[in-house]
């Protein structure tokens, strides 16, 4: 299975101009490409493919753009590759081939949306303990080592939130392990982040408010900036360091708990939601969002394989909240303000915690699935 590690970076100055030339080139690239396909476009003609507009470019650079020539091949190789995927996505969007939210025909890289990117391919660098060595750039210090042992495939050099970033993607040797762990409901909660069918409860992270209260302060601070000033631009680098920094912290909550569920548990059952249309509901929309529900849905689902364990989700149509684990009986007046489940079946009268009752019921829905 493909994982992929990103490190900081601390390039020397003469490092830094190097990333920003292969970075530029690269961009400089992706939006030639672009402009020949939406050229094709409107004249009606075949739209060519990134290959072949990658091989033409090579043909005519010599003379039209001798510069391209001071960065690595692969930079380049990369940004063709990219326009080539984004195209492709745009069409199986258009086509139906490609589900999920449409995607729009891609847009030309600006340069006002930061320094941008560039594909290092894996010929052209190895890792060494906290040390990248890439040819046309040198010894670059890492921050820290390469966490995956395995195959190199490559490798994109990003500037992002004021700092530049390698990605590496590596091919790990993957054997399945059988799992011996139980079967587990997650109810992805609302006053916490997610509660088991164990009873187990992971809080939603509270530092992340902060964060987030942080960054509506410095939103602030750029907005009072006069455009185009020194001030300005440093604001809003403060501005995008904030950001990432919720980002980052988001994520590492919903590590924590997905690796936790899917090393204890050999199914997880978790509920299909559909954030989109709950994120209508504005009360919701914060708590929702800072649970990123779609993340751990998908952090689950990939994680899973390496242990073992099996992710099923369940249909949103399930009642879990609305039935009683014990007795089956359907409770449809239960508003979001009652925190326990009370049975009214007055043969059973249950008394559990609501998100408890939703997490079990949660889990036998998966059970039935999985034997299904
Ligand atoms: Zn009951």
């Amino acid at each position: 299975m493909i994982r992929a590690h990103t490190i900081r970076l601390n390039p020397t100055p003469e490092q830094a101009n190097l990333f920003r030339q292969a970075a530029g080139t690269a961009r400089f690239c992706y939006n030639w490409g672009l402009r020949a396909i939406k050229d094709a476009l409107d004249q009606g003609m075949p739209v060519p493919t990134h290959r072949a507009l990658r091989d033409t470019f090579k043909r005519i650079r010599a003379v039209a753009y001798p510069w391209t020539f001071q960065v690595g091949k692969s930079a380049i190789d990369g940004a063709f590759v990219n326009l080539g995927r984004a195209v492709k996505n745009f069409l199986d969007s258009r086509s139906g081939r490609r589900k999920g939210k449409k995607v729009g025909f891609p847009a030309f890289k600006s340069r006002r949306r930061g320094y941008g990117s560039f594909y290092v391919a894996n010929d052209r660098f190895s890792v060494d303990g906290h040390t990248l060595k890439a040819q046309k750039i040198g010894t670059v210090n890492m921050t820290e080592p390469l966490r995956f042992v395995g195959k190199i495939l490559g490798a994109t050099i990003r500037y992002q939130a004021g700092w530049w970033r390698i990605s590496i993607q590596v091919e790990v040797a993957h054997t399945p392990p059988t799992h011996t762990g139980p079967a587990i409901g997650v109810d992805l909660g609302i006053t916490s982040l997610a509660v088991t069918s164990e009873g187990a409860v992971f809080e939603n992270q509270k530092h992340l408010k902060r964060a987030l209260a942080t960054v509506k302060r410095l939103q602030r601070s750029v907005s009072r900036k006069v455009k185009g000033s020194a001030n300005r631009r440093k604001a809003v680098v403060k501005l995008a360091k904030a950001h990432f920094r919720v980002a980052c912290q988001r994520k590492d909550g919903l590590h924590k708990l997905t690796t936790a569920l899917v090393r204890h548990a050999s199914l997880v059952g978790i509920e299909d939601l559909n954030v989109a249309g709950m994120l209508r509901n504005h009360r919701l929309a914060q708590a929702i969002a800072d649970g990123a529900w779609a993340e751990l849905r998908r952090q689950l689902e990939y994680k899973a394989p390496a242990f073992g364990s099996r992710v099923i989700a369940i249909g949103r149509f399930v009642a879990s909240s609305k039935t009683c684990n014990h007795c089956g009986h359907v409770n449809d007046d239960l508003t979001l303000a009652m925190r326990e489940w009370a049975c009214s079946n007055p043969d059973c009268r249950l008394l559990l915690d609501r998100d408890l009752n939703a997490a079990r019921n949660i889990r036998d829905e998966a059970l039935r699935l999985a034997s299904a």
